[in-house]
This record gives C-alpha cells, sequence and structure tokens, in this order.
C-alpha cells in the first residue's frame, strides 16, 4: 500500500465561499499569532512553546471581545493549523531540510487541512459530483481521476488566480511497472535544465520562461502603478492569475519529465540535492538559488531552483511506487570535473561554467560537459550499490558497456564515439 496524492478542483457556492474566507482568515490569524508568539518568546525567555501551549492561549484569547469571532470557528481548524507549526518547527530544528517557518500573507495561496472524521466518512464522503467537506458541507466537486480508497485528511486551498482545489492523499495498492533494462545518471545542468548520462537533454520548459518574462513585465507596471488604484487592483488580478498557471505548467513538465525518466529506466542516479544548503544561503531572496547550485548559477536559475527539488521529489516517489531503484550521490562528487572514459582517472582542477565541451589530456576524448557529468553520476550511484552482490555486479556491468553505445544528442561529439575507440 502506498500514499497516492490526488488534487481536484472545487465549486463551491457563495455561502460555502464566504465560509471558507472566514476559515482561512481564521487559520492564517492562527498561524501569524501563533509564529509571533513563539519568536518573542524564545528571544524573551531562551524557551521554546508548542502549538499546545499556544492553544492555550487561544482558548483564553476568545473571552475578549475583539477576539470572540474565533468562536465561530471550527476549532479543528486551529487545532490542525497549530500542529502544521509544530511540524514546520521540528522541521527546522531537527532535519534542518527547512528555513524558518513563515508569516502567511492573504495575498498568497491560501489553505486549510480538515481531519475526515472516518466514521462519518465511511461511506458518504462522496456521491456522484458532490464531496463531503467536514464544516463546509457537500461541495460541487470534478473527480477527474478515481480515488480508490478514503482520505483521512483533507486540504482546500485557493490559488492566487481564484480556484479551489482539494487535495487527499489517499492509501493505495500499486502495481509497479515491468523492469526495463537502462539505468540513467542526471545531470542537474544550466544550459538546458537536465541532461541524462544517455545523452538525452530535457528541454527547457519555454512556455514557462515565457511567462516568467510575462510576469517580470506585469510586476514592473505594478511598482509603477499608484497605491490603491483601479489600475493597480487590475495588475494584481492578472499577476496571481499568471502565477496559478506558471505552477501549473511547472507542475505538469515536471511530472513529464519524471515519468519520462521512470518509465525508461530500472536505476536513477542523480545527485544529493542539498535543500538545507538552499534556504540558508537563499534567506531573504526567494528567487535565488543557494549552495547547491552553486557551481551552476547563471541559469534560468528562477525557474530551475524550485524545479530541481520537485523533480527529485517526484522521482522518489515514483521509484518507490513503480519498483524503481534511485540513488543519491554526493553533491560534492565532482561529477563535471572527472573524465568518464572507462579507466581514465583523469580529474580536472577546475570547470569554468562556460567550458560546454573539453578535450581530456589523459585520453584525448573529447566530452560533451553535461553528458560528462551524467555519465560520472551514473557510475558513481552504481558503484555505491555495486558491494549489495551480484545484483549490483550486473548493473555495473550492463552499465558500463551502455556508457558509450548509446546514440547521442543533437549537440554531438566531433569525433565519432570517442572513448572507447581511442582506447
Ligand atoms: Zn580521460
Amino acid at each position: 500500500m502506498k500514499q497516492k496524492s490526488y488534487r481536484f478542483r472545487f465549486y463551491p457556492n457563495k455561502t460555502q465561499k464566504k465560509l471558507l474566507t472566514q476559515y482561512f482568515g481564521a487559520k492564517r490569524f492562527v498561524w501569524n499569532t501563533c509564529l509571533a508568539w513563539r519568536s518573542n518568546f524564545y528571544k524573551e525567555n531562551k524557551e521554546s512553546v508548542t502549538g499546545v501551549d499556544y492553544s492555550r492561549e487561544l482558548t483564553w484569547l476568545k473571552k475578549f471581545e475583539p477576539y470572540s469571532w474565533l468562536k465561530e470557528i471550527p476549532s479543528s481548524i486551529a487545532t490542525q493549523c497549530l500542529r502544521d507549526q509544530d511540524k514546520a518547527f521540528k522541521k527546522f530544528f531537527k532535519e534542518k531540510e527547512t528555513g524558518y517557518p513563515k508569516f502567511k500573507s492573504r495575498h498568497r495561496q491560501q489553505s486549510i487541512r480538515f481531519q475526515m472524521d472516518q466514521r462519518v466518512v465511511m461511506n458518504n464522503y462522496r456521491a456522484g459530483s458532490l464531496l463531503k467537506i467536514p464544516g463546509l458541507g457537500k461541495v460541487k466537486i470534478t473527480w477527474s481521476r478515481n480515488p480508490i480508497g478514503i482520505p483521512k485528511m483533507v486540504t482546500v486551498s485557493l490559488d492566487t488566480a481564484g480556484r479551489y482545489f482539494v487535495s487527499m492523499g489517499i492509501e493505495e495498492a500499486i502495481q509497479t511497472k515491468p523492469p526495463v533494462e537502462k539505468t540513467a545518471g542526471i545531470d542537474l545542468g544550466t544550459l538546458t535544465s537536465m541532461t541524462l548520462s544517455d545523452g538525452y537533454e530535457v528541454p527547457n520548459p519555454r512556455h514557462l520562461l515565457k511567462r516568467k518574462y510575462q510576469l517580470k513585465k506585469l510586476q514592473q507596471r505594478l511598482a509603477r502603478q499608484q497605491k490603491d488604484s483601479n489600475r493597480r487592483t487590475k495588475t494584481r488580478v492578472r499577476i496571481g492569475k499568471l502565477h496559478a498557471r506558471i505552477a501549473d505548467c511547472r507542475r505538469e513538465y515536471c511530472h513529464q519529465v519524471t515519468t519520462k525518466i521512470i518509465n525508461e529506466n530500472q536505476v536513477i542516479v542523480l545527485e544529493d540535492l542539498n535543500v538545507k544548503g538552499m534556504t540558508a544561503s537563499s534567506k531573504g531572496n526567494k528567487e535565488k538559488p543557494g549552495k547547491m547550485v552553486k557551481q551552476k548559477s547563471g541559469l534560468n536559475r528562477s525557474i530551475l531552483d524550485v524545479s530541481f527539488g520537485e523533480i527529485a521529489r517526484q522521482l522518489e516517489y515514483k521509484a518507490d511506487w513503480y519498483g524503481r531503484t534511485l540513488i543519491k550521490v554526493d553533491r560534492y562528487y565532482p561529477s563535471s570535473k572527472l573524465c568518464s572514459t572507462p579507466g581514465c582517472d583523469y580529474k580536472a582542477d577546475k570547470m569554468p561554467l562556460k567550458i560546454r565541451e573539453w578535450t581530456c589530456p589523459q585520453c584525448q576524448a573529447v566530452h560533451d560537459r553535461d553528458i560528462n557529468a551524467a555519465i560520472n553520476i551514473k557510475n558513481e550511484g552504481l558503484r555505491s550499490i555495486a558491494p549489495a552482490g551480484m545484483k549490483g555486479l550486473q548493473l555495473r556491468d550492463s552499465a558500463s558497456e551502455g556508457v558509450y553505445s548509446m546514440t547521442v544528442s543533437p549537440r554531438n561529439y566531433d569525433q565519432p564515439n570517442s572513448c572507447q575507440e581511442r582506447l
């Protein structure tokens, strides 16, 4: 049984919309006040407090007139929100995966989570084109896919284009895919977004780049427009819609790419993306990547920095679903500096980004920078699993055969299939 996630668009009626606006507001209030309280409490007393502590504060707060509206909000929303914040802090402190939790803005995507009461939900959480959400009643929904199980929890969200979605994780049995022979090393490169060890270059998402450009133009316009003017509001709405569309494109693009890779390869090797490094050095500037892409700057990073993590995440869970092996190699592994010719151990001292193609002084092989890096990543990954026994060895064999017998991408080597022939 694997956890599979679904996302459906739904269409609340007027009353439901009003309710949702209140709920979103309440959640923001709880999240933000709790976050501020926590941070201040720590600054002043050097002691950390949890969501449970704040829950008590909240009960006390409700007694006062300006906050009495909180009584009308289902208490589960606050509880869930505080739980989520606890989790966010835990992630920040323990796993060092993410940055410090941020305040929620009403201009961004809104979301709340509902626990589904299993007793109520069991038989009738969906009926025809309806979904029953606690605290909201039945909502009209498009079942674009057909989930088999019953969700324990649903997340209701409103994106910046004004669309409502409900997402749910459902435990389902997933059929693994029939095994294939190939192994892929993936280089998260620069000029193209990704290169595979077989020479396939994942094309740049051009439509995404175009929209990014439009977004930049609109943001410049917004900056020029007068505060509180109608035109400014209009621009802001357009920006919101564009943001949502960019998110759609990116999601779809990532899925296309990862599904293709998973379908065609049995073993997939990629660099371990250090998310911690990214968030730590990209503080205060969301668009700039940090350490992880450090030696890979100068690319269209506004798109790539977001997608890298997502692509890795999708590859990981899809590999798990479909019975593929995913290997991560150390992100400090010098994949672009090493020569990938079997038997050659040349390592360059430096490999500046502008060098797209280079000749190994030891074996004279001509390398395409990204393909060479991807092959190194693949071999390193296979080396790391080789001691596991026969399976590893077999993989390694078929892999080293496969290295240069591939058809190389349009950006070709000058010499016909270089390395092995020269050896
Ligand atoms: Zn060499």
